[in-house]
C-alpha cells in the first residue's frame, strides 16, 4: 500500500507518493498560484501516480482541523491573496475520492521527524520553522498539538526593544510579533535584503535574539524534550550556534537539565529529514488516517 503526501506551502506545494524516505515513488514540486489551479494540479498528480490509498496534507495557514466543524480542512484567515476560506481537504478527497488526513504544515512536518528523523521515540517535541513566516507545532504526550485551533507558535509577543531596533515589524495582524521580527519577511524588510544575502553580523545576532526569546518561551511553556528547528532562515550555518548561547544565557541556569546547558547542541536542532520532513510527514498522516478507520 503507498501513501500520497502533500506539503501545501504559501509558496509551494510538494507532492509525493510513497511509504518513507527511503521508498519516495515519485515527487514533485510547483508554484502555489490560484486554489483552483493548485489543487486541481495536486489531484491530476496523484491519479497518475499510483493510486494511492490515502492522501495527507500538511498545509500552511490558519487552517481548520475541528473535525465535527463544518469548515474543516479549510484554509481559513490566511494573508495570502485568494486563499483566504480556501477549501483544500474536502475539495482533494472529492476529487479523488480518497480519505485526506489534513493537520498544520508544522504538525505534518513533526510527525515525519518523530517516524524517521530526528524525534524517534519522543512523546514531547516541538517542531519551528523559521522561513517567510515562523510557525510552530509538534507531540505534547504522544499526540500532535490541537486544541481550540492548532498552536501558532508564530505569533507570541517577545520583547521589542525599539531602540536597539525600530523596525516595526512585518506581521499584517500584530505587527511585532514573533513572526513579525524574526522571519524571513522580517529580515528582508528590516536589512533591505533577503537572509542568503546578508552577511551583517549584527543582522544575524539580532535574529538569533529573536529567535532564542521565542525558543524560551516554547520551553517554559511546553517543557519539549527537543525543539527541532527548520525553515529557509535556518540555513545560515552561524545562527544555530547563536541561538544556542542566547537560549542558554536567557534561561539563566533556572531549569536542572543537561539538555539547557551542556547538551544544548542536541537539544535544538535541524531537522534530521532536512526539507522532505513536510512531505514525508504527510505520507505518514495519510498513513495514519486509514488505520484510524
Ligand atoms: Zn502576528
Amino acid at each position: 500500500m503507498i501513501f500520497g503526501g502533500i506539503e501545501a506551502g504559501g509558496t509551494k506545494w510538494v507532492c509525493a507518493v510513497g511509504t518513507g524516505p527511503d521508498d519516495l515513488r515519485e515527487t514533485v514540486t510547483f508554484p502555489t498560484t490560484t486554489p483552483d489551479e493548485t489543487i486541481s494540479r495536486a489531484a491530476e498528480f496523484f491519479r497518475r501516480n499510483g493510486s494511492p490509498a490515502a492522501i495527507g496534507v500538511g498545509c500552511f495557514g490558519p487552517i481548520d482541523v475541528r473535525r465535527s466543524s463544518p469548515t474543516w480542512g479549510h484554509i481559513t484567515t490566511t494573508p495570502k491573496p485568494g486563499w483566504v476560506n480556501t477549501d483544500v481537504a474536502p475539495a482533494l478527497g472529492k476529487a479523488l475520492d480518497l480519505p485526506v488526513a489534513f493537520d498544520t504544515d508544522v504538525n505534518a512536518a513533526a510527525l515525519g521527524e518523530q517516524r524517521w528523523g530526528a524525534a524517534i521515540g519522543l512523546e514531547t517535541f516541538c517542531y519551528i520553522t523559521v522561513g517567510t513566516g515562523i510557525g510552530g507545532g509538534g507531540v505534547v504526550s504522544g499526540r500532535l498539538m490541537h486544541g481550540l485551533l492548532h498552536p501558532e507558535f508564530g505569533h507570541m509577543r517577545i520583547p521589542h526593544d525599539r531602540t536597539l531596533d525600530p523596525f516595526d515589524g512585518a506581521c499584517p495582524y500584530h505587527a511585532d510579533c514573533f513572526e513579525g521580527l524574526a522571519s524571513g519577511e522580517a529580515i528582508r524588510r528590516r536589512w533591505g535584503r533577503r537572509g542568503e544575502e546578508l552577511e551583517d553580523d549584527t543582522a544575524w545576532q539580532l535574529e538569533a535574539e529573536y529567535l532564542a526569546l521565542g525558543l524560551v518561551n516554547v520551553i517554559c511553556t511546553i517543557s519539549p524534550r527537543r525543539i527541532i528547528v527548520g525553515g529557509s532562515v535556518m540555513k545560515q550555518p552561524a545562527l544555530l550556534p547563536l541561538v544556542h548561547r542566547r537560549v542558554q544565557k536567557l534561561m539563566a541556569g533556572y531549569l536542572d537539565a543537561p539538555e539547557l546547558t551542556d547538551a544544548i547542541d542536541e537539544y535544538i536542532v535541524a531537522p534530521a529529514l532536512g526539507d522532505r520532513a513536510g512531505v514525508l510527514g504527510a505520507l505518514e498522516l495519510a498513513s495514519r488516517e486509514l488505520s484510524s478507520r
